[in-house]
């Protein structure tokens, strides 16, 4: 099993080098952009890792290359610019999986081996769930007792960061920020429309539970 590794830190590639060799995998390294794609394009990966902040060509960018010349290689972005926005953009662009750096060595070997063992079919996973919520970030989709909702942007951000803050009230001043923009009148009552439509789509009833005067919370 052969993995690329495309990171310009010198101290993280050392790092992943010997710890997925100690795993029993061949691993590859490039230390910039353009040998990053290069090699993603010659050689035969069952996977990339790619770091976003790179010299010579940015991972995003090598990302779009990459899928513009039909390479159908699972890629796992390993970033520290873990905004929803960069996630969805890497996502748009065909990436398998995000893990935000600081890392888990462990999750990053389960990630590598849940994406090794689809072959490669380009399905992203379920990444995120609290309580009875799972959320596709790849698909945009939520999945409550086993039924598959597909969510408007503004649901799907909304739900992310309920999701992304399980067990957590968060304040609806927050969740309208986060989601609409500070521009936007604090005194309007999107946030809950937004939330009635989502209760009604996801059909759980006490998934998105109300606390009063305070804002909204997920279970754990
Ligand atoms: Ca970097």
């Amino acid at each position: 099993m052969r993995i690329l590794v495309i990171e310009d830190e010198s101290r993280i590639l050392e790092f992943l080098r010997l710890g997925l060799e100690a795993e029993g995998f061949v691993v590859d390294a490039a230390e910039d952009g353009s040998a990053g794609l290069r090699l993603a394009l010659a050689g035969s990966y069952e996977l990339v890792v790619l770091d976003l902040l790179l010299p010579r060509l940015d991972g995003l960018r090598l990302l779009a290359e990459l899928r513009r010349s039909r390479a159908d290689v699972p890629v796992l972005i390993l970033s520290a610019r873990s905004d929803l926005s960069t996630k969805l953009r890497g996502f748009d662009l065909g990436a398998n999986d995000f893990l935000a750096k600081p890392f888990s060595f462990d999750e990053l070997v389960a990630r590598v081996r849940v994406h090794l063992r689809k072959g490669g079919d380009g399905a992203g996973g379920w990444h995120l769930q609290a309580g009875k919520v799972q959320l596709d970030l790849a698909r945009r989709q939520a999945r409550v007792d086993d039924r598959v909702v597909d969510l408007s942007d503004r649901e799907f951000r909304l739900l992310y960061h309920l999701v992304s803050h399980p067990g957590e009230i968060v304040s609806r001043e927050r969740l309208l920020s986060e989601v609409w923009g500070y521009s936007f009148d604090p005194g309007s009552n999107v946030v809950d429309v937004c939330i009635r439509r989502l209760r009604k789509k996801l059909g759980a009833t006490g998934a998105i539970e109300t606390i009063r005067n305070a804002g909204y919370r997920i279970a754990a």
